[in-house]
């Protein structure tokens, strides 16, 4: 089944100079970036991206976290599309904690877990459909995306934009 998946390095992968390292082993998925942008994460969007971990004694930390507070103020957010690219990304990524996590695994090789206990793993990938219909919506608007995947409208917008001078 063709698949699209939100894949961010976190800013953790980011100060560590792992995009090209990370970038390299996800290629070897063949599956397509169809996205891709730098983002300096708000807290608003820190938020609803792990809403279902709200509860969580860690929720405050993992807030911190994916918004840069202890490693620098970016993420690089992109979108893979292809043949079962949930799973494929997935594999590659490993298991959430980092010590679980296969050695070979993304997070495996890099991630590590704090003294507060935060799992600083250094990528984020969607877990299954829905997710990444949710988190994809929440990163990108329809026109940063190359490919239709999911229904879009037009609408006439009044707005204040910036431009070049
Ligand atoms: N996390 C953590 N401790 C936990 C569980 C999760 O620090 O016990 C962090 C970790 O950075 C993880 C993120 O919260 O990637 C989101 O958790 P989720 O359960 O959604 O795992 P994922 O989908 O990222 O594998
Ligand atoms: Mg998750």
């Amino acid at each position: 089944m063709i698949q699209q998946t939100l894949v961010l390095i976190k800013p953790d992968g980011l100060k560590k100079s792992l995009t090209g390292n990370i970038l390299t082993r996800l290629s070897e998925t063949r599956l397509d970036i169809i996205a891709a942008k730098i983002v300096s994460v708000h807290r608003e969007l820190a938020e609803e991206h792990y809403r279902h971990l709200k509860d969580k004694p860690f929720f405050r930390d993992l807030i911190k976290y994916i918004c840069g507070e202890f490693h620098k103020r970016k993420v690089l957010a992109m979108i893979y599309y292809g043949e079962e690219a949930i799973s494929k990304v997935r594999e590659l990524a490993g298991a959430t904690n980092p010590e679980e996590a296969d050695a070979v695994s993304i997070r495996g090789a890099y991630g590590r877990i704090t003294t507060s206990g935060v799992y600083e793993n250094v990528i984020h990938v969607s877990a299954n459909e829905e997710e990444a219909e949710r988190e994809i919506k929440l990163w990108f608007e329809p026109d940063e995306i190359i490919v239709d995947i999911y229904p879009s409208k037009i609408v006439k917008k009044e707005m204040e934009k910036k431009v070049w001078v």
